[in-house]
């Protein structure tokens, strides 16, 4: 007798429009995967011109009501959407890990850091207060207020599928503005996930709003005149193409791009916590974070211990199924992903560098696995350096002196994170002054700020004026008002054609 084997059944990832699900018509979709089986387990709907916007018809119908509604109503909804994240965040790590391949107690910890801004926007009432000076002039009082923009979009990308949107919708809404997302086709499925905790919350229909796509839904999102703003994270060349064309029809943006993280280890550093420290920052996550630590900078002679060091713990990495308990890091999002990254480690001999360890090796037939690779002799003249890998390889630059490992990182066209270890306090504070990177680690490897800092790099990790998350949130999802007002008093009416001076 034969047996019949099902085919696994493919979910339709639709868009979220109005306050419900609404199947795509344009007969374009994506496939989404589950990393670790390699397995197609979805099909996310590609949104037409006309369904971008339906979306933003939603968001620009609900911003009257939206923007009307109390600062203490906001602060009492995000308090119930912190709350039933923190229920039920298990639930959405788990679409995390079936989606992106991350494990799941990573998958815990970027929802439990994109809560931190939730948790941040429950003071929307503080953060929003004003200033007043009374008596500027006699009679005068003038006071300053923000006021929501209106229709407003994040674009994000697959390594954060919970996190980075958080980071978007939660200050854009707590300021009053209507939200239309734009997530990775990747990993999509987490954002609907989102859109109903919202309005189990109580938030209106049309507040937020989930548009799936590709370039056409992110073009058309730059190209809309209802969209006011838009927030992007992705990669360098797809971050300044956004930058660039939302600016040009006279929208606010703020892009942040790729990275290439040093980690900079003096010799006076303890060489166990510097190896512990490249071994978390740079596999963790299968290297796919922006904050990743992708080049060591070894300062003198602490070169060698670092590298033998590094090399003793890598087979102690556990790669695996994110589900699986045991599993300390995942596989890679796609299968096209993981194997150019695998092509740095086959093309580094050629390039001149040292393959110490082979990530390439022994890794499952299913699945877009890659273990973790470690490269050494990595020069500034390489590929392996250059480029944004995005992946678990790990490259050694070894230098003699504190200001080559500076130059180095101030020459690179990031400017994300990095970070510095050493015992010698006089030298990491000379390091916070000296280097151009937006995100400074002192014996911390992945220096992402907490909530109520912004997070942002410089040079072409950043495009625009405004960091995300934070006051610069703010900022950037409200424009100031300011207001001079006097009461009619008739004792001191009179015409004065002159230009208005303070008296
Ligand atoms: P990506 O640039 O390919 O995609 C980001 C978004 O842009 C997605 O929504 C995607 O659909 C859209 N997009 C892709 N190609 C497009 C095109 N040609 N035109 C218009 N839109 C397009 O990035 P990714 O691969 O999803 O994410 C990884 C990248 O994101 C890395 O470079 C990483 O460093 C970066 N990143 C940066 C930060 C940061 O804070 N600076 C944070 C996370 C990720």
């Amino acid at each position: 007798m034969t047996e019949t084997v099902e085919a696994p059944a493919v979910t339709r990832i639709p868009h979220w429009i109005g306050g419900r699900r609404v199947d795509g018509a344009s007969g374009r979709s994506g496939p989404v995967y589950n990393p670790a089986t390699g397995r197609q387990t979805g099909a996310v709907d590609f949104a037409t011109v006309e369904e971008v916007d339906a979306a933003v018809r939603a968001a620009k119908d609900a911003f009257p009501g939206w923007r009307e509604t109390s600062l203490a109503k906001r602060a009492e909804l995000f308090f119930r959407i912190r709350e039933l994240l923190h229920a039920r965040r298990e639930e959405v790590a788990e679409i995390l890990v079936r989606e992106h391949g991350k494990v799941f107690s990573d998958a815990l910890g970027e929802v439990t850091r994109g809560l931190e801004v939730v948790e941040h926007c429950c003071g929307i009432p503080t953060l929003l207060k004003g200033e007043h000076s009374e008596q500027a002039s006699t009679g005068i009082d003038v006071y300053s207020i923000r006021q929501p923009l209106g229709v407003v979009v994040g674009i994000t990308p697959f390594n954060f599928p919970a996190m980075v949107p958080m980071w978007m919708w939660a200050p854009a809404i707590a300021c009053g503005n209507c939200f239309v997302l734009k997530p990775s086709e990747k990993d999509p499925s987490a954002s609907l996930w989102v859109a109903e905790l919202l309005r189990e919350a109580g938030l209106p229909d049309g507040v937020f709003n989930v548009v799936m796509g590709d370039r056409v839904a992110v073009d058309a999102l730059l190209a809309h005149p209802d969209v006011a703003a838009i927030s992007f994270v992705g990669s360098t060349p797809i971050a300044r193409y956004v930058y660039e064309t939302a600016t040009a029809s006279g929208k606010r943006c703020q892009a942040l791009g790729g990275a290439k993280n040093h980690m900079i280890v003096l010799p006076d550093a303890d060489v166990d916590a510097a190896a512990d420290a490249a071994v978390s920052a740079g596999y963790g996550s299968a290297g796919e974070r922006c904050m990743a630590v992708s080049v060591v900078v070894t300062v003198g002679d602490v070169a060698q211990p670092l590298v033998d060091a590094i090399r003793q713990r890598i087979p102690q990495v556990r790669v695996g199924d994110g589900m699986d308990p045991s599993s300390e890091m995942g596989p890679l999002v796609t299968r096209e992903h993981r194997d150019r990254v695998a092509s740095y480690v086959e093309n580094a001999p050629a390039e001149g560098a040292t393959v110490v360890v082979d990530g390439r090796e022994g890794v499952p037939e299913a699945g877009f696995f890659l273990n973790p690779s470690l490269l050494d002799g990595v020069t500034p003249a390489m590929k392996a350096y250059v480029d944004e890998i995005f992946g678990p390889v790990l490259g050694v630059t070894r230098v003699e002196t504190y200001e080559e490992a500076v130059r180095l990182v101030n020459e690179s066209p990031y400017g994300n994170g990095v970070a510095i270890f050493t015992r010698d306090g006089g030298a990491a504070r000379q390091f916070q002054f000296d280097v151009q990177a937006g995100m400074v680690g002192i014996n911390v490897p992945i220096p992402v700020p907490v909530a109520y800092y912004s997070f942002g790099g410089w040079k072409s990790s950043l495009f625009g004026d405004r960091h995300v998350y934070g006051p610069e949130a703010i900022d950037f999802y409200t424009r100031g008002k300011v207001v001079t007002s006097r009461w009619p008093d008739p004792a001191t009416s009179r015409i004065d054609l002159g230009f208005p001076q303070t008296r």
